[in-house]
């Protein structure tokens, strides 16, 4: 016994994503995708069969909070002519009668969902055909089905206010989610619903703002669930990915029969313990982590458990996941790539059912001779784990304690001088954020060099070609600083992961990043260290080509962080600083090489950050001194520069300036001006490169549009101060939109210049 808050949906082997990608481009029909959509859900529910329940409903052909946005009838105007799966569809990702909803990161991971749009003018139809029939189906297989559904809250908190006001839109969603609540309960009697509120987690941080107000009110929460139980509905509220404690006291107060509470990510759900000992709620411990993929320590967890139960009566505590096992890859059962003992301490969404069952069964019957042998393998591995030479190193651990490099030497007002003086670029200087278009070839080159099938010097001489053409096209057409395109890269985490030590690699952990897009984390299992130049040779090269600067192109150490599986055994700022050191290495052998201007990307510096606002500072003081002992090695006179894909900075700027980037570019194109308002407004000095012109985006703007934006950023910031640069890399774009939309970019910048 013992249960999850969901499986992964994507399939064994990405079955999900292949078959909705073949019924997105009209190679299959809809009765092909709901068929294997079927077939996954029968054989996801068999791999829970020993769980209290298997979960229903936390399957989705898209995302679950989009799913209820379309089970509350909830669509945008520009759909509303559509019905069933196109409807649904074009919500997700857009159709000819208008773009897609929204898309944002789910909490703090990598997931993203679609945020549903809600206005007044709508009518609120439920329609939950879909989830009917999964019950059923789940019923005559045999299970006993446990509901997956988003709390009201949540759903109200992440949705986004189309029109008309919160508080009345709130009333209506409520009804509808009542309607829907009305069509469950007749399900079955005492029908189980488990309520995610994540949103709960964050605390009152939002409760000032006027359109979530409402869903931070003790009475309506207290309401809502009280309505729910009355309706004869089993409810458990569940929170994740932090402590909820503000509400777990109210919801404690309600008729609900269960909470959910993270005890990974929520230490101080700790503080609940005694209020639920005096309720009569059970309790789902979150003990088994379901964001990353380690070997738990199951004996540790005991402990834990039966100092808990010293408060609450076992019988009213249940293992459990501390959140949905959607973050974790399937299962480790067919990798073949990664070491033997490296794998043996890794557990994936199947694996991590096989020790909620054990820790339960070892919690409620103790270490019976039936578990003894599981039970005892897993403290052996755990301690194999501590003291493999394979997770410590103590060369590398020495290395970061010696480390006294934490500042560049010079202030930046001395290194601006310097640099302006010795790399000579002109006012307003033009430049791109890394990559260029990975062509169909590139990718095919990379591929089959990794497979073998062909040789690494004439894949050499591929990528050469490509940064050949790469720089003969940016000199032609006249942009400032150069870069050489990144075409040896796959993945800018994964391309230095790779040769970094310390870093694994599996062949089949897919992870769901938003719809049928899947990513493969990198796993860090030990100590950090760069074993040889990661870049150096294709910088070198690209160099060699121009007598223009030509800019290396590293990834920041809290990207690369924040972008892989990271080891649970050592704190997140220690690997970071592991891996801050391996990047001063790089620039140390870049501008050894003569390299004058290195950027460090960090493209995911934000998404690291803390859910509470108590939590950020720690988060800043360690994210900002790693990008620091990654860059302190760079000599006055070499230029860092730095790169977010942001257009939202207010909250961060204090951070951005401490980072101490001579230049930062970012994301501003589809906001103008109004972002960099915030930069002047603390003053900053140091220079800035707002994008220009939007890469997501296949248009080509025009020479008068681009020019257009300049001189608006020209009324905000000085002339001295700007680069000119589009919005982020140009990977995902073909070289027929990105030519003539680089040379009006040089073009627009050539006139201003006339003009000023
Ligand atoms: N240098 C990287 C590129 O140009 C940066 C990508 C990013 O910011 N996501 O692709
Ligand atoms: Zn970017």
């Amino acid at each position: 016994m013992g249960s999850i808050l969901g499986f992964p949906r994507i399939g064994k082997n990405r079955e999900l994503k292949k078959a909705l990608e073949s019924f997105w481009s009209g190679r299959g029909s809809e009765n092909e995708l709901e068929n294997v959509a079927k077939s996954l859900r029968l054989e996801h529910w068999k791999i829970q069969s020993r769980l209290d329940n298997v979960c229903v409903n936390d399957f989705s052909f898209y995302d679950n909070l989009i799913d209820l946005a379309f089970y509350l009838g909830a669509k945008p105007k520009r759909f509303r002519h559509l019905d069933g799966l196109e409807c649904y569809f074009a919500m997700a990702r857009g159709h000819k009668s208008g773009v897609a909803c929204e898309m944002t990161k789910w909490f703090n991971t990598n997931y993203h969902y679609v945020v549903p749009e809600l206005s007044i003018d709508d009518d609120y139809k439920i329609n939950i055909e879909s989830l009917k029939s999964q019950y059923k189906e789940a019923k005559d297989n045999g299970y006993k089905p446990k509901i997956s559904l988003i709390g009201l809250f949540t759903f109200f908190g992440l949705s986004k206010v189309v029109d008309g006001k919160p508080q009345k839109i709130f009333q209506k969603v409520k009804s509808a989610y009542f309607d829907l609540l009305d069509e469950i309960s007749k399900l079955d009697s005492n029908v189980l619903v488990e309520f995610s509120e994540p949103i709960f987690v964050r605390g009152l941080n939002d409760s000032q703002s006027g359109d979530l107000k409402c869903i931070y009110d003790r009475n309506i929460i207290e309401c809502v669930y009280n309505n729910i139980a009355k309706k004869g509905i089993k409810a458990i509220v569940s929170t994740f990915f932090e402590h909820s404690s503000e509400f777990s006291e109210i919801l404690l107060k309600t008729d609900i029969c269960g909470i959910g509470l993270d005890f990974i990510y929520g230490e101080k759900n700790k503080q609940s313990l005694e209020n639920i000992a005096n309720s009569d709620k059970i309790l789902y411990a979150g003990v088994i982590d379901g964001r990353n993929i380690w070997i738990a320590n199951l004996a540790q967890k005991l402990e834990f458990l039966e100092e808990i139960s010293k408060i609450i009566p076992k019988d009213r505590i249940s293992v459990s996941s501390s959140c949905s096992l959607l973050h974790v890859p399937f299962s480790k059962e067919n990798e073949s790539k990664i070491d033997s003992e490296i794998l043996s301490y890794l557990s994936f969404a199947k694996e991590k059912i096989g020790e909620i069952l054990l820790l339960e069964s070892a919690f409620k019957n103790g270490v019976t001779s039936e578990i003894k042998e599981s039970w005892e393998k897993n403290i052996e591995l755990n301690q194999k784990r501590a003291n493999s030479n394979k997770t410590n190193n103590k060369e590398i651990r020495d290395r970061v304690a010696n480390n006294k490099l934490f500042a560049r030497s010079t202030p930046y007002e001395e290194r601006i001088k310097l640099q302006k003086s010795l790399l000579d670029y002109p006012i307003l200087a033009t430049t791109t954020i890394g990559s260029f278009p990975q062509t169909p070839e590139i990718r095919a080159l990379r591929l089959n060099h990794k497979k073998g099938e062909i040789n690494t010097e004439s894949y050499n001489e591929s990528i050469k070609d490509y940064i050949r053409d790469c720089v003969r096209f940016q000199e032609e057409i006249g942009l400032d600083v150069l870069v050489h395109g990144e075409p040896e890269r796959n993945d800018m985490v994964e391309y230095f992961g790779e040769q970094l030590m310390g870093f694994a690699f599996s062949s089949n952990g897919w992870v769901q990043s938003y719809g049928s897009r899947c990513v493969k984390p990198p796993i860090i299992y030990g100590d950090v260290e760069r074993l040889k130049p990661m870049t150096l040779e294709w910088i070198n090269f690209a160099q060699s080509l121009t007598k223009k600067i030509m800019k290396g192109m590293l990834t920041g150490p809290v990207t690369i962080l924040n972008w892989s599986f990271v080891r649970d055994d050592l704190a997140r700022s220690a690997v970071c600083e592991q891996i801050a050191l391996s990047i001063a290495s790089e620039i140390n052998d870049l501008q050894n090489a003569g390299i004058k201007i290195i950027q460090v990307d960090e493209a995911a510096f934000k998404e690291g950050y803390p859910l509470r606002k108590e939590n950020i500072e720690d988060y800043e003081l360690w994210a900002i001194k790693c990008f620091k002992i990654a860059t302190a090695i760079a000599k006055s006179e070499v230029q860092i520069h730095t790169h977010m894909c942001y257009s939202e900075f207010n909250d961060i700027i204090k951070s951005i300036e401490a980072l101490d980037a001579d230049v930062i570019s970012i994301e501003t194109a589809r906001s103008g001006n109004a972002l960099l308002k915030v930069f002047k407004e603390i003053g900053y000095v140091k220079e800035v490169g707002p994008g220009v012109y939007d890469i997501h985006s296949p248009r080509i703007p025009s020479v008068s549009e681009i020019k257009k934006q300049i001189k608006a950023l020209l009324e905000v910031l000085p002339k001295e101060q700007l680069w000119i640069n589009p919005d982020c890399g140009l990977k995902t774009r073909k070289y027929d939109e990105v030519k003539p939309s680089l040379k009006n970019l040089v073009d627009a910048v050539k006139e201003i210049r006339k003009e000023i």
